[in-house]
Parts: structure tokens; C-alpha cells; sequence
């Protein structure tokens, strides 16, 4: 697979989930090899999409050095390794990254209406080679190497929503290519009875029932109901796939986990770059 980034320069307007704050989004092609960069326009700054300036996760994945953050950037980078993008300067004027409908499916429309430019160099990717594992007093993530049969990134995940919600269970064999109907379209979500304890904590300002699913007596409230089935297990797939491009690359292998989110993710990737021999970074097929 070779290098892609986005054909034109693409607009968005929205606000941020957490702050409320008002943000406009702007997507432009960037050249081979300078992978995701979020640039602060307001602040003249700006930070690579990589794991190593995670500032925090709680509730979202926010990035951040040098008084400069750029927050809840999880759902656009799952977009963009859902679609194989591998370079676009992202320049926001504020502190958070538009939530739009909850989703990544705005995100991939448009990039997909714009187009996706070839730039015929080669896509490097992290194979997995050894079994990585982070665990926490409630869930766990784990990598693993991919069995001979299985092809690209595999995810099996299971959650408990402790009788908030069904127990669920997703198994998604090699996203590759299946990213836009089968992921894109899934909201983020969240408990009734949880929204006064997230607002408490100054986060959700900007959350409503046009960008998340709300979830009371095992049913969601907003009246268009559900877009899948199990939308819920969609969207954490949704974030996984955009936490663990925060890796820089690709990642070919297979990711198991039980109550994941962006902590768990996130701390599985600082276990997976502690060892050199739990990957090896090949040319992508
Ligand atoms: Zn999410």
C-alpha cells in the first residue's frame, strides 16, 4: 500500500464535546512521510498525532505540549486510518476538535467527496510480533500477533455496561476497507444517569442528543434510535482504531480487550514501544 493524503482542502465548523467551545476545522493535504499534525492557528503552535504528547484521556484523547492542546482527537484520526490517510495538517482555532454528530461519518464524507491522493511512496506499518498487555482494576487491552489466516487489524472487544445497558461483544476481522459502513457511522455514547456527574467534572458542555446516544433504562432516549444494532461496541471499536494511530502507522495484528477506552489504549501503546521486539516496522503490502 502507498502513502495517501486528501486530494483538496476540506472545512468544517462545530463545536467541542467537552468545552462548548466553538472550532473551525480545516483538513489540507501534507506532504510524504510528515504523518498527522494538529497546528493551533490561534496560538501559532502545534503537535504530532503521537502517543508521546498524550496529555490525558480522560473521557477523550487529548494531546498537549508547551501550554498548547488540542483535545478529543479521537474520532478524526480513526477516520483517517480508517481510510489509509497517512498525511493531512489538521489547523483548528481553538481547543478541541468538532464533535459533528458524535460519529467519524462527516469526517469521511467529506474526504471521501474530495478524494484520496496516491503519493506513490510506500506506507510503512507496525507488524505485531510479540503479545502485548496493559490491565487496569476494571478492563484490559492486548496485541497480539496476527495467526496465519488473518489479514490487517482484527478486533475483538467486549464490555460489561454493569446493567446499564446489555452486555456486549464485537469481532471485527480485518477492518481494512470496511471502516466506512461498518465504523464510521457509530456515535460515541453515554449514561443518563451519569450526564450531572460528567458535567460536575466541567466536561460534555458541548453534548446533546445531535452528537451522542443517551442511554436510560437500558434504551437509548434520542428518537432516531439507534443507526446499529450495537452502535455502542461500534463506537469503541470507532476509538480504538483512532487511539491506536496515535502509533504513527498502520497496525497489523490483533487487538483484544474488555472495557477498553482511551486510557487502556493508550497505556497499551507505551507497553508496546517499551520493547523492540514486540514489533517490527515493515512495508506495507
Ligand atoms: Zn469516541
Amino acid at each position: 500500500m502507498d502513502q495517501n493524503t486528501l486530494s483538496d482542502t476540506i472545512h468544517f465548523d462545530g463545536i467541542g464535546l467537552h468545552t462548548g467551545l466553538k472550532v473551525n476545522l480545516e483538513l489540507r493535504p501534507a506532504k510524504e512521510n510528515s504523518g498527522i499534525t494538529f497546528y493551533r492557528k490561534d496560538l501559532n503552535k502545534k503537535i504530532k498525532a503521537n502517543w508521546k504528547n498524550v496529555m490525558s484521556t480522560k473521557f477523550s484523547t487529548n494531546l498537549g505540549t508547551n501550554n498548547c492542546s488540542v483535545k478529543t482527537v479521537e474520532h478524526l484520526l480513526s477516520a483517517f486510518a480508517g481510510l489509509h490517510i497517512s498525511n493531512c495538517d489538521v489547523i483548528v482555532d481553538n481547543e478541541e476538535i468538532p464533535i459533528m454528530d458524535g460519529s467519524s461519518k462527516l469526517f469521511v464524507d467529506e474526504i471521501l467527496k474530495v478524494g484520496i491522493k496516491n503519493q506513490n511512496i510506500k506506507q510503512k506499518a507496525i507488524e505485531i510480533k510479540k503479545k502485548v498487555r496493559f490491565d487496569c482494576d476494571y478492563g484490559f487491552g492486548e496485541l497480539l500477533p496476527n495467526t496465519q489466516n488473518e489479514e490487517g487489524l482484527n478486533i475483538f472487544l467486549q464490555s460489561s455496561f454493569d446493567g446499564k445497558y446489555e452486555d456486549q461483544t464485537i469481532n471485527i476481522e480485518n477492518l481494512n476497507g470496511g471502516y466506512p459502513s461498518k465504523i464510521s457511522h457509530a456515535r460515541t455514547f453515554g449514561f443518563f444517569n451519569e450526564i450531572e456527574y460528567l458535567k460536575s467534572q466541567n466536561l460534555i458542555k458541548g453534548g446533546s442528543l445531535d452528537n451522542a446516544i443517551v442511554i436510560k433504562d437500558l434504551k437509548p432516549i434520542n428518537p432516531e434510535g439507534l443507526r446499529y444494532k450495537n452502535e455502542l461496541m461500534r463506537h469503541k471499536v470507532l476509538d480504538v482504531v483512532g487511539d491506536l494511530y496515535l502509533s504513527g502507522l498502520p497496525i497489523i495484528g490483533k487487538y483484544n480487550g474488555f472495557k477498553t477506552g482511551h486510557y487502556i489504549t493508550y497505556n497499551l501503546l507505551k507497553e508496546l514501544f517499551k520493547n523492540e521486539n514486540n514489533y517490527k516496522i515493515i512495508n506495507s503490502n
